[in-house]
Protein backbone atom coordinates (compact mmCIF):
# COMPACT_ATOMS: atom_id res chain seq x y z
CA UNK A 1 0.00 0.00 0.00
CA UNK A 2 3.07 2.24 -0.55
CA UNK A 3 3.16 5.18 -3.16
CA UNK A 4 0.00 4.69 -4.48
CA UNK A 5 -2.08 7.46 -4.57
CA UNK A 6 -5.61 6.93 -3.44
CA UNK A 7 -8.81 7.79 -6.16
CA UNK A 8 -11.84 6.86 -3.66
CA UNK A 9 -13.10 4.94 -1.08
CA UNK A 10 -16.38 2.95 -1.40
CA UNK A 11 -18.08 0.87 0.88
CA UNK A 12 -16.27 -2.23 0.39
CA UNK A 13 -13.38 -1.54 -1.23
CA UNK A 14 -10.77 1.91 -2.06
CA UNK A 15 -9.15 2.31 -5.64
CA UNK A 16 -5.86 3.21 -5.96
CA UNK A 17 -4.15 4.71 -9.34
CA UNK A 18 -2.37 2.02 -11.35
CA UNK A 19 1.30 1.77 -12.30
CA UNK A 20 0.19 1.86 -16.01
CA UNK A 21 -2.02 4.07 -17.88
CA UNK A 22 -5.84 3.24 -17.85
CA UNK A 23 -5.10 0.88 -14.78
CA UNK A 24 -6.43 0.92 -10.82
CA UNK A 25 -6.28 -0.96 -8.00
CA UNK A 26 -8.76 -2.52 -6.04
CA UNK A 27 -8.24 -3.23 -2.66
CA UNK A 28 -10.94 -4.92 -0.98
CA UNK A 29 -11.44 -3.85 2.53
CA UNK A 30 -13.51 -6.32 5.14
CA UNK A 31 -15.84 -2.97 6.17
CA UNK A 32 -19.78 -4.47 5.40
CA UNK A 33 -22.40 -2.01 5.02
CA UNK A 34 -26.11 -2.61 3.96
CA UNK A 35 -29.71 -1.22 3.72
CA UNK A 36 -28.02 1.80 2.14
CA UNK A 37 -25.54 2.41 4.85
CA UNK A 38 -27.45 2.37 8.32
CA UNK A 39 -26.25 -0.84 8.67
CA UNK A 40 -22.13 -0.72 8.80
CA UNK A 41 -19.67 -3.71 10.51
CA UNK A 42 -16.66 -5.80 9.14
CA UNK A 43 -16.59 -9.31 7.90
CA UNK A 44 -13.31 -10.64 9.31
CA UNK A 45 -11.37 -11.59 6.07
CA UNK A 46 -13.67 -10.60 3.80
CA UNK A 47 -11.38 -8.02 1.80
CA UNK A 48 -9.17 -11.03 1.24
CA UNK A 49 -11.52 -13.88 -0.27
CA UNK A 50 -13.80 -11.52 -1.96
CA UNK A 51 -10.48 -10.97 -3.75
CA UNK A 52 -9.45 -14.16 -4.69
CA UNK A 53 -13.39 -14.87 -5.77
CA UNK A 54 -14.08 -12.08 -7.81
CA UNK A 55 -10.21 -12.74 -9.09
CA UNK A 56 -11.40 -16.59 -9.80
CA UNK A 57 -15.00 -15.74 -11.47
CA UNK A 58 -14.55 -12.62 -13.90
CA UNK A 59 -11.21 -15.08 -15.48
CA UNK A 60 -13.81 -18.14 -15.84
CA UNK A 61 -16.48 -15.42 -17.51
CA UNK A 62 -13.42 -14.34 -19.58
CA UNK A 63 -13.60 -17.73 -21.08
CA UNK A 64 -16.96 -17.57 -22.23
CA UNK A 65 -15.26 -13.96 -23.99
CA UNK A 66 -16.66 -11.85 -22.16
CA UNK A 67 -14.22 -8.74 -21.26
CA UNK A 68 -13.91 -8.12 -17.56
CA UNK A 69 -11.94 -5.31 -16.23
CA UNK A 70 -9.67 -7.54 -14.00
CA UNK A 71 -5.85 -7.55 -14.97
CA UNK A 72 -4.28 -9.67 -12.66
CA UNK A 73 -3.90 -10.01 -8.52
CA UNK A 74 -1.37 -8.43 -6.92
CA UNK A 75 -1.46 -9.83 -2.97
CA UNK A 76 -4.43 -10.86 -0.87
CA UNK A 77 -6.44 -7.25 -0.81
CA UNK A 78 -5.65 -6.21 -4.11
CA UNK A 79 -6.08 -6.55 -7.62
CA UNK A 80 -4.81 -4.43 -11.01
CA UNK A 81 -8.16 -3.82 -13.36
CA UNK A 82 -9.07 -1.52 -16.08
CA UNK A 83 -9.90 1.92 -15.48
CA UNK A 84 -12.78 2.02 -16.95
CA UNK A 85 -15.77 4.28 -17.69
CA UNK A 86 -18.26 3.20 -14.98
CA UNK A 87 -21.88 2.92 -16.54
CA UNK A 88 -23.67 4.27 -13.83
CA UNK A 89 -26.18 1.65 -13.20
CA UNK A 90 -26.35 -1.38 -10.85
CA UNK A 91 -27.77 -4.82 -13.07
CA UNK A 92 -29.36 -6.68 -10.99
CA UNK A 93 -30.04 -10.59 -12.33
CA UNK A 94 -32.96 -12.37 -10.66
CA UNK A 95 -33.92 -16.20 -11.10
CA UNK A 96 -35.80 -16.95 -7.39
CA UNK A 97 -37.75 -14.35 -5.27
CA UNK A 98 -36.24 -12.58 -2.37
CA UNK A 99 -34.89 -9.13 -1.10
CA UNK A 100 -36.46 -6.42 -2.61
CA UNK A 101 -38.46 -7.70 -5.41
CA UNK A 102 -40.62 -9.67 -2.85
CA UNK A 103 -41.19 -6.32 -0.77
CA UNK A 104 -42.06 -4.58 -4.02
CA UNK A 105 -43.98 -6.67 -6.28
CA UNK A 106 -45.48 -9.28 -3.19
CA UNK A 107 -44.43 -12.03 -4.94
CA UNK A 108 -43.98 -15.19 -2.86
CA UNK A 109 -40.02 -15.92 -1.34
CA UNK A 110 -38.33 -18.59 -3.03
CA UNK A 111 -40.46 -18.38 -6.17
CA UNK A 112 -38.68 -19.59 -8.97
CA UNK A 113 -39.41 -17.53 -12.12
CA UNK A 114 -39.98 -19.10 -15.37
CA UNK A 115 -37.49 -16.57 -16.81
CA UNK A 116 -34.50 -14.86 -15.29
CA UNK A 117 -35.23 -11.01 -14.68
CA UNK A 118 -32.70 -8.04 -15.56
CA UNK A 119 -33.52 -5.18 -13.40
CA UNK A 120 -31.75 -1.51 -13.39
CA UNK A 121 -30.93 0.45 -10.70
CA UNK A 122 -29.06 4.14 -11.17
CA UNK A 123 -25.67 4.04 -8.59
CA UNK A 124 -27.06 7.11 -6.59
CA UNK A 125 -26.56 6.41 -2.76
CA UNK A 126 -28.25 10.13 -2.41
CA UNK A 127 -31.35 8.58 -3.85
CA UNK A 128 -31.27 5.47 -2.43
CA UNK A 129 -30.42 3.50 -5.83
CA UNK A 130 -33.55 3.76 -7.44
CA UNK A 131 -34.76 0.94 -9.82
CA UNK A 132 -34.95 2.27 -13.31
CA UNK A 133 -36.74 1.34 -16.71
CA UNK A 134 -34.74 0.93 -19.67
CA UNK A 135 -36.46 4.19 -21.29
CA UNK A 136 -34.96 6.24 -17.84
CA UNK A 137 -31.49 4.71 -19.00
CA UNK A 138 -32.03 5.94 -22.88
CA UNK A 139 -33.57 9.25 -21.82
CA UNK A 140 -31.01 10.20 -19.46
CA UNK A 141 -28.29 8.92 -21.11
CA UNK A 142 -26.90 6.59 -18.75
CA UNK A 143 -26.48 3.84 -21.38
CA UNK A 144 -27.09 4.01 -25.28
CA UNK A 145 -29.52 1.25 -26.86
CA UNK A 146 -26.82 -0.43 -28.04
CA UNK A 147 -24.76 -0.61 -25.31
CA UNK A 148 -27.98 -1.52 -22.70
CA UNK A 149 -28.22 -4.24 -25.79
CA UNK A 150 -25.30 -6.06 -25.13
CA UNK A 151 -25.41 -5.56 -21.40
CA UNK A 152 -28.53 -7.44 -21.48
CA UNK A 153 -27.04 -9.99 -23.50
CA UNK A 154 -23.73 -10.36 -21.70
CA UNK A 155 -25.81 -10.94 -17.86
CA UNK A 156 -27.97 -13.33 -19.42
CA UNK A 157 -25.00 -15.40 -20.87
CA UNK A 158 -23.40 -14.83 -16.81
CA UNK A 159 -26.33 -15.72 -15.40
CA UNK A 160 -26.41 -19.18 -17.23
CA UNK A 161 -23.10 -19.75 -16.92
CA UNK A 162 -23.09 -19.02 -13.17
CA UNK A 163 -26.40 -21.06 -12.94
CA UNK A 164 -24.82 -24.20 -13.62
CA UNK A 165 -21.32 -23.76 -12.43
CA UNK A 166 -23.02 -22.83 -8.72
CA UNK A 167 -25.00 -26.29 -9.08
CA UNK A 168 -22.03 -28.22 -9.93
CA UNK A 169 -20.73 -27.04 -6.31
CA UNK A 170 -24.55 -27.44 -4.31
CA UNK A 171 -25.01 -23.88 -4.12
CA UNK A 172 -28.20 -22.23 -5.91
CA UNK A 173 -27.64 -18.32 -7.18
CA UNK A 174 -30.49 -17.06 -6.12
CA UNK A 175 -29.90 -12.86 -7.65
CA UNK A 176 -26.55 -11.23 -8.71
CA UNK A 177 -25.66 -7.56 -9.31
CA UNK A 178 -23.29 -6.67 -12.17
CA UNK A 179 -21.64 -3.47 -13.09
CA UNK A 180 -20.24 -2.56 -16.45
CA UNK A 181 -17.64 -0.06 -17.75
CA UNK A 182 -16.92 1.74 -21.18
CA UNK A 183 -12.89 0.90 -21.98
CA UNK A 184 -11.68 3.86 -22.55
CA UNK A 185 -9.09 2.89 -25.61
CA UNK A 186 -12.23 1.36 -27.20
CA UNK A 187 -15.34 3.67 -26.29
CA UNK A 188 -17.49 0.54 -27.81
CA UNK A 189 -16.62 -1.85 -25.76
CA UNK A 190 -18.18 -2.89 -22.80
CA UNK A 191 -16.32 -4.68 -19.90
CA UNK A 192 -17.59 -6.22 -16.49
CA UNK A 193 -15.98 -4.38 -13.70
CA UNK A 194 -16.50 -3.92 -9.67
CA UNK A 195 -16.85 -7.67 -8.41
CA UNK A 196 -18.60 -11.12 -8.24
CA UNK A 197 -18.68 -12.24 -4.78
CA UNK A 198 -20.83 -13.04 -1.90
CA UNK A 199 -21.38 -9.25 -1.09
CA UNK A 200 -23.12 -9.07 -4.12
CA UNK A 201 -24.44 -12.41 -4.99
CA UNK A 202 -27.23 -14.50 -3.22
CA UNK A 203 -25.92 -18.12 -2.89
CA UNK A 204 -28.11 -20.68 -1.15
CA UNK A 205 -27.12 -24.02 -0.10
CA UNK A 206 -29.11 -26.70 -2.62
CA UNK A 207 -30.00 -29.22 0.15
CA UNK A 208 -30.88 -26.99 2.97
CA UNK A 209 -31.58 -23.42 1.64
CA UNK A 210 -28.55 -22.06 4.10
CA UNK A 211 -27.97 -18.76 2.83
CA UNK A 212 -24.22 -18.56 2.08
CA UNK A 213 -23.71 -14.42 1.09
CA UNK A 214 -24.01 -11.05 2.78
CA UNK A 215 -28.12 -11.64 3.64
CA UNK A 216 -25.70 -13.32 6.47
CA UNK A 217 -24.81 -10.37 8.01
CA UNK A 218 -27.91 -7.98 6.23
CA UNK A 219 -30.25 -10.06 8.57
CA UNK A 220 -27.70 -10.41 11.41
CA UNK A 221 -28.11 -14.73 10.91
CA UNK A 222 -24.71 -15.71 12.40
CA UNK A 223 -21.85 -17.28 10.76
CA UNK A 224 -20.98 -14.80 8.33
CA UNK A 225 -17.15 -14.74 8.10
CA UNK A 226 -17.94 -18.92 7.93
CA UNK A 227 -20.18 -18.28 5.04
CA UNK A 228 -17.89 -16.69 2.72
CA UNK A 229 -15.06 -19.23 3.58
CA UNK A 230 -17.29 -21.73 2.67
CA UNK A 231 -18.38 -20.30 -0.69
CA UNK A 232 -14.38 -20.46 -1.33
CA UNK A 233 -13.87 -23.97 -0.08
CA UNK A 234 -16.89 -25.10 -2.23
CA UNK A 235 -14.87 -22.91 -5.64
CA UNK A 236 -11.56 -25.29 -4.79
CA UNK A 237 -9.85 -21.12 -3.54
CA UNK A 238 -9.94 -21.82 -0.05
CA UNK A 239 -8.56 -25.49 1.47
CA UNK A 240 -11.51 -25.83 4.71
CA UNK A 241 -8.63 -26.66 6.36
CA UNK A 242 -7.02 -23.42 6.74
CA UNK A 243 -8.35 -21.51 9.96
CA UNK A 244 -9.39 -17.97 9.59
CA UNK A 245 -5.98 -17.32 10.71
CA UNK A 246 -4.44 -18.84 7.99
CA UNK A 247 -5.58 -16.69 5.35
P1 LIG B 1 -19.54 1.74 -3.47
O1 LIG B 1 -19.37 2.73 -4.61
O2 LIG B 1 -20.88 1.06 -3.54
O3 LIG B 1 -19.22 2.29 -2.14
P2 LIG B 1 -17.14 0.02 -3.55
O4 LIG B 1 -16.66 0.27 -2.18
O5 LIG B 1 -17.18 -1.38 -4.05
O6 LIG B 1 -18.60 0.53 -3.84
O7 LIG B 1 -16.26 0.92 -4.49
C1 LIG B 1 -15.75 0.55 -5.70
C2 LIG B 1 -16.05 1.64 -6.72
O8 LIG B 1 -15.21 1.45 -7.85
C3 LIG B 1 -17.49 1.58 -7.23
O9 LIG B 1 -18.02 2.88 -7.28
C4 LIG B 1 -17.35 0.98 -8.63
O10 LIG B 1 -18.35 1.42 -9.50
C5 LIG B 1 -15.99 1.48 -9.05
N1 LIG B 1 -15.32 0.62 -10.02
C6 LIG B 1 -15.35 -0.74 -10.08
N2 LIG B 1 -14.64 -1.20 -11.12
C7 LIG B 1 -14.13 -0.12 -11.75
C8 LIG B 1 -13.33 0.08 -12.93
N3 LIG B 1 -12.88 -0.96 -13.61
N4 LIG B 1 -13.03 1.36 -13.30
C9 LIG B 1 -13.48 2.41 -12.57
N5 LIG B 1 -14.22 2.31 -11.47
C10 LIG B 1 -14.56 1.06 -11.05
N1 LIG C 1 -27.02 -5.89 -4.60
C1 LIG C 1 -25.76 -5.36 -4.57
N2 LIG C 1 -25.63 -4.04 -4.24
C2 LIG C 1 -26.68 -3.24 -3.95
C3 LIG C 1 -27.98 -3.81 -3.98
C4 LIG C 1 -28.12 -5.14 -4.31
O1 LIG C 1 -24.78 -6.04 -4.82
O2 LIG C 1 -26.48 -2.04 -3.68
C5 LIG C 1 -27.20 -7.32 -4.95
C6 LIG C 1 -27.64 -8.15 -3.76
O3 LIG C 1 -26.52 -8.73 -3.11
C7 LIG C 1 -28.49 -9.21 -4.40
C8 LIG C 1 -29.07 -8.53 -5.65
O4 LIG C 1 -28.24 -7.41 -5.89
O5 LIG C 1 -27.67 -10.29 -4.82
C9 LIG C 1 -30.50 -8.09 -5.49
O6 LIG C 1 -30.61 -7.32 -4.35
P1 LIG C 1 -32.02 -6.71 -3.84
O7 LIG C 1 -32.52 -5.71 -4.84
O8 LIG C 1 -32.93 -7.81 -3.47
O9 LIG C 1 -31.51 -5.89 -2.64
P2 LIG C 1 -31.77 -5.73 -1.13
O10 LIG C 1 -32.40 -4.39 -1.06
O11 LIG C 1 -32.64 -6.85 -0.65
O12 LIG C 1 -30.37 -5.79 -0.62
Amino acid sequence: MVNKSKLFEGKAKIIFEGNQPNTLIQHFKDDATAFNNKKKGKILGKGKINNLISEFLMKKISELKIKTHFIKRINMREQMIRKLDIIPLEVVIRNIATGSIVKRLGVNEGEKFKEPIIEFYLKNDQLNDPIVSQEHIEVFEWASQDELKKIISISKKINNYLLDFFLMRNIKLIDFKLEFGRSFENKKEIMVADEISPDNCRLWDLKTNKKLDKDRFRLDLGDVEESYQEIANRLGILSSKKTKREY
